[in-house]
């Protein structure tokens, strides 16, 4: 048990709470979802950034805890396929063809960047002279 969880309220189709001692991610209103620190608790250590807590039913104010269940991004997103489509592109580095969710190449063409299928091909791509643009990481939404 890592959090003690005082209160609880809803937003945007999730149930947030406060918790005691406070979660170290917590936002400026010093609210976590409700489904992590439920998974959290259970596993008695934090979530990495790639690991979701996934709703079993599909219902995300449904947060008994047999219904919770640790999964990784990558799964997520497969598992949610009918409503995540996934893209196949060109990674201008290498030219292998990789898949990525339209968030994400939004992202990189609002940042004028070029998608690479891993950091190392961003790394090595050579930008035409006086175009190199800072990297940013990417994550999804
Ligand atoms: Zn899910
Ligand atoms: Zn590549």
């Amino acid at each position: 048990m890592l959090f003690n969880i005082i209160s609880i309220c809803r937003g945007g189709g999730y149930r947030y709470c406060r918790t005691d001692p406070p979660h170290p991610k917590r936002n400026s209103k010093g609210l976590y979802p409700l489904h992590r620190v439920i998974l959290e608790n259970r596993l008695n250590r934090l979530l990495k950034r790639n690991e979701i807590a996934h709703h079993k039913n599909g219902d995300k104010m449904d947060d008994k805890e047999e219904n919770i269940e640790l999964i990784g991004w990558r799964e997520h997103a497969i598992h949610h396929a009918k409503r995540v489509i996934w893209i196949k592109v060109i990674c201008q580095n290498c030219k292998k063809e990789f898949l990525r969710i339209p968030s994400q190449i939004k992202y990189n063409i609002k940042r004028k960047s070029k998608n690479f299928c891993s950091r190392s091909c961003e790394g090595s791509f050579q930008y035409p002279k006086g175009k190199r643009i800072s990297r940013g990481s990417v994550t999804a939404t």
